[in-house]
């Protein structure tokens, strides 16, 4: 069984993000880039799946730029076999991006597709419900638990104040959320070999898919500043200012 793993490049979550000043959209020229979060633990659950025997091969896709196939060389260096680069300078919005994912998701067939709950650069969280109705295929999105069985698969997911626990049947589309698992670090001998392993280049015209957005971006802001705080001497002096300055008691 073949596992396809979705695996976006995004501003490092450690980052301190900007706003453009036209406010045009974030900051992103010399901006250190990194594997979205949620996208790791989808590698890390896919790699998990053929070290346990359930899958033979781990192929990891991203859509964007040249700069792209760094994050499907980390995706190589923690395990995953081969790298699939559907290359565009375009701005990829979720539905664009599920389209790109079909194209190949349909060349490949994979009965495992793995994305992220969401990409924490534009927090969209369509992706894979998205693409699991273009495909015709089972959902199961926030998984924190995957168990492949026979043609289905159990998946636990996170829902308000508790889990749930859902059957489907392959082929299925899993979102990963954070409990799922702890993605590993790659080794250096790992980040060698990866250096070796195939990437394929494919573009949008090549998959027949027309990328251009169909949402247009109004305006993106900073969030309000907070005001800084202040310290008070006694409990006398907090009770007065919570009464006469905050009028909150
Ligand atoms: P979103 O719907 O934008 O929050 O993204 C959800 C998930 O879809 C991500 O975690 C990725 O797994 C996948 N995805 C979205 N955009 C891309 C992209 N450009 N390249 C690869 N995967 C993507």
């Amino acid at each position: 069984m073949k596992v396809l793993v979705a695996v976006k490049r995004v501003i490092d979550p450690n980052v301190k993000v900007r706003v453009k000043a036209d406010e045009s959209g974030v900051e992103t020229a010399n901006v250190k880039m990194a594997m979205n979060p949620f996208d790791e633990i989808g590698v890390e659950e896919a790699i998990r799946m053929r070290e346990a025997g359930t899958a033979e091969e781990v192929v990891a896709v991203s859509i964007g730029a040249q700069q792209v196939q760094e994050t499907i060389r980390t995706a190589l260096a923690m395990g995953a076999d081969r790298g699939i680069h559907i290359n565009t300078d375009a701005d990829i919005q979720p539905l664009a991006a599920a389209k790109l994912l079909k194209a190949v998701i349909e060349k490949e067939q994979p009965q495992v597709v793995i994305l992220g709950k969401q990409a924490v650069d534009d927090d969209a969280g369509q992706t894979g419900q998205m693409l699991a109705a273009l495909l015709g295929w089972s959902q199961a999105t926030f998984a924190s638990k995957i168990a492949l069985g026979d043609g289905e698969a159990e998946v636990t997911r996170e829902i308000d104040g508790g889990l749930e626990t859902i059957k489907t049947q392959l082929p299925v589309v899993v979102t990963t959320d954070l409990r799922l698992n702890e993605p590993r670090y790659a080794s250096l001998p790992n980040i060698m070999k990866a250096k070796k392993k195939p990437i394929e280049e494919t573009s949008p015209a090549d998959l027949g898919v027309d990328p251009a957005p169909r949402l247009t971006l109004v305006k993106v802001v900073e969030p309000p500043k907070r005001q800084a705080g202040i310290k008070v001497e006694t409990v006398a002096e907090l009770v007065d200012k919570l009464k006469n300055e905050a009028k909150v008691i």
